[in-house]
């Protein structure tokens, strides 16, 4: 591991100035925040993170979940995953959020994980993780090891010639469909960003995963109320029950009306290269029948641009499969 300065601080404030000496937000970044620490540190050990300095946000007062006045909720950036999924109301109204953050790594590391560094967590490509291989993400321009390599858990959608990374997250596929809002606080004020905004894809510029500038720290994330009556889960598929990354998941709210579909919102974990929102499957489940068929219909139109690698074909009948038993399960609720 490189070394590196430390520092702590208890305000949002100097927080930001203190990040915004970077020249970058993101990778090669020389000034890092650390929250929980639980994907800093592996890549640091790993060198692929090589900062000079940490700046420790563990004690800013961003530690709440509160409720607001038209039922949503407000979730600090320093609240843990765990506090998160256990809170009662998360469990009450947000079904789908609860699920999504207890299927995720294991009760130790959910204890640790934050809400903002679980935003910010980074791709599971081995390639990018070992510093003998090519990896655009890691060092631009020098190549992609997985095109040609083991790309068994890679993305099928939103890829480019450039990176073919699956974004990891579980807790970010569930606020895709819940349309959530993150806010930042940076060098220039304050702002709000849907989070469908929030994720930009590879592209030429794998390095850049986010719309964050120098200094932005994540301060809360806001989420309104799901419609009256709707259902929500979360179905995450591995190669192993628990303490196992996604091979696919998917997100899913809905809500029924008079034996028709009136609103749906559908997200998709591990088969893209950030959180998948589709508005494809929404579109065709609006309106329509709760019923197999119809799932069906939703879920080819989710992975009709699919492009497979060599290895992870499998994925787009998988992701397919857990998208129309999570529906399936919604719907019969
Ligand atoms: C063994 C293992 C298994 C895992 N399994 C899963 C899984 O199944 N599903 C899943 O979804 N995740 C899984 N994870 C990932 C885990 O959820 C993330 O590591 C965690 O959520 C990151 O949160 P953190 O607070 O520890 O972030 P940190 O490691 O502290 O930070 C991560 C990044 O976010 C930045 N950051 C943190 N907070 C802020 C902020 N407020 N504003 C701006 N930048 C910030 C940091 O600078 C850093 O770049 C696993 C991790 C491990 C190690
Ligand atoms: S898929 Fe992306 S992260 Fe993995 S080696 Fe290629 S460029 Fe790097």
């Amino acid at each position: 591991m490189k070394q590196f300065t430390y520092t702590k601080t208890s305000e949002i404030n100097s927080a930001v100035q203190e990040g915004s000496a970077n020249k970058t937000a993101q990778q090669g970044a020389e000034i890092r925040f650390i929250a929980g620490g639980t994907t800093m540190l592996d890549l640091m050990k790993l060198m692929v993170e090589t900062p000079n300095k940490l700046i420790d946000i563990n004690h800013l007062p961003l530690d709440k979940i509160e409720t607001t006045s038209g039922g949503g909720v407000k979730v600090g950036a320093m609240v843990r995953n765990s506090d998160l999924a256990h809170h009662p109301y998360i469990k009450s109204h947000y079904q789908v959020l609860s699920e999504a953050l207890l299927s995720g790594a294991s009760p130790q590391l959910r204890n640790m994980a934050t809400t903002g560094g679980n935003l910010l967590q980074r791709t599971r490509c081995v390639y990018f993780r070992d510093t003998e291989f090519a990896c655009n993400k890691r060092e631009p321009g020098s190549g992609c090891a997985a095109i040609d390599g083991d790309n068994r858990m890679m993305a099928v959608l939103g890829t480019s010639d450039k990176c073919i990374a699956s974004n990891p997250s579980d807790m970010n596929v569930a606020l895709m469909a819940l349309e959530a809002t993150i806010h930042i606080t940076g060098k220039d004020g304050d702002r709000e960003i849907p989070i469908s905004q929030f994720y930009t894809l590879p592209g030429n510029s794998p390095d850049v995963e986010n719309v964050l500038k120098p200094g932005d720290l994540i301060t809360h994330v806001s989420i309104q109320p799901m419609p009256p009556g709707s259902n929500s889960t979360y179905l995450k598929l591995r190669d192993r029950a628990s303490y196992e990354f996604a091979l696919a998941s998917a997100a899913v709210i809905t809500q029924v009306k008079d034996g028709k579909i009136a609103h749906a919102r559908v997200a998709l974990g591990a088969v893209g290269t950030i959180p998948w929102r589709s508005p494809e499957a929404e579109s065709v489940l609006v309106g329509t029948a709760p019923t197999a068929e119809n799932f069906r219909k939703a879920a080819d139109a989710a992975l009709k641009d699919a492009k497979p690698q060599t290895h992870n074909k499998f994925k787009i009948e998988l992701s397919k499969r857990c998208l129309t038993h999570a529906l399936k399960l919604v719907t019969t609720a």
